[in-house]
């Protein structure tokens, strides 16, 4: 990461964090923008591609994106659904490049080999592994597993930072030696998060099949292979987070006295443009459209869970509960 990029997302999650302490109008520093709802894959556990398909065009995310900048956010994560199935990707980059973003694209790259020039200005890729061959097929479908793992290797040798993040469901328990072993003889790191339910844009439950406890050791076996310098991208206090989590067939429930900082230190938009305090609460809570509204103005801050297991969100929400532990990680994770 570049050192100017350092200071503006230092500068930017220092002022979010501090209006995070004390109570005062949210300051989110990072936003993620999921740019459309299609996907070319039909992951076992996603709802993405089987909901409204439609999208802003190219006037209305620059809109937006000047929303987003007037707001404090510097980092910006492109999601979907598929990323890549927008012929303009790389012209929403560049839209986001001008305006000083930070920012990093998941998708899951089966269609990198066509398009190669649609990630060249991002900063940062998110891809998916959730194991070897036969358990990425398992869990994302046919055609999964196909041409991503060229596509790391090129990207990699290109120089682009890449994470690839397992979602740990039944499949892909016995595989993280071997994600590992990939991980290090190709040059990535790995992000393991739990699979979630109960929301608008996940589907399917938590295979009864793996007991909770079986899961707490798995994330207990993550802490360790972390510790013997394993390329393993989540922090140490989120491993320790999930190592003691109840009942993994629950994403997210509402704990009183407990503080969420979703809305308050990062949020998401839709690909309408509608925004939510995370992605997880789509459905769950009204949202205020960003192309008229602004977010301080009229969100009504509250969230209607505190707690949860969300991958990215429990990361984030790690940052502002205990910042000091969780920045200086994350600070060698993606510098
Ligand atoms: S998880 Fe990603 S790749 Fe899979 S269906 Fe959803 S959007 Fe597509
Ligand atoms: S606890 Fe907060 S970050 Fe987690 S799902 Fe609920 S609102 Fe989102």
């Amino acid at each position: 990461m570049r050192l100017a990029d350092k200071l503006a997302l230092g500068y930017a999650y220092g002022t979010s964090l501090l209006a995070y302490m004390v109570d005062g109008p949210p300051r989110p520093f990072s936003a993620t923008f999921a740019v459309t709802n299609r996907c070319n894959l039909r992951c076992s556990y996603c709802n993405c591609p089987l909901i409204d398909p439609t999208n802003l065009d190219l006037p209305r995310i620059e809109v937006l994106f000047d929303r987003l900048r007037e707001m404090g956010v510097r980092r910006l994560g492109l999601a979907g659904g598929e990323p890549m199935m927008r012929r303009d990707l790389g012209d929403i980059i560049a839209l986001a490049k001008e305006r000083g973003f930070w920012v990093s694209v998941n998708s899951n790259l089966t269609l990198f080999a066509r398009h190669p020039e649609r990630l060249e200005r991002a900063d940062l890729v998110y891809t998916s592994l959730d194991g070897d061959e036969t358990s990425h097929v398992a869990a994302r479908g046919d055609g999964s597993y196909d041409g991503v793992l060229a596509a790391i290797t090129r990207l990699v040798a290109d120089g682009k930072p890449l994470i690839a993040i397992c979602v740990v469901t039944e499949h892909s328990l016995g595989h993280v030696d071997a994600l590992l072993r990939l991980a290090e003889s190709i040059g990535f790191r790995m992000h393991f998060q739990p699979q979630c339910v109960d929301t608008d844009v996940v589907r399917g439950a938590v295979s009864s099949s793996v007991s909770n406890e079986r899961f707490r050791a798995f994330w207990r076996g993550l802490i360790a292979e972390k510790r013997k310098g394993r390329p393993i991208v989540s922090s140490s206090p989120y491993l320790e987070f999930l190592s003691r989590w109840e009942d993994f067939s629950i994403s997210a429930y509402y704990a009183p006295g407990v503080r969420c900082a979703a809305g308050r230190g990062f949020l998401y938009i839709d690909p309408l443009g509608k925004a939510y305090p995370c992605v997880y609460v789509k459905g769950k809570t009204t949202p205020v459209d960003l192309l008229a509204h602004g977010w301080r103005e009229a969100w009504n801050r509250e969230t209607p869970c505190t707690r949860c297991t969300v991958g990215p969100m429990l990361e984030f929400n790690l940052l502002f509960e205990r910042p000091l532990s969780a920045a200086v990680e994350s600070i060698h994770a993606y510098a």
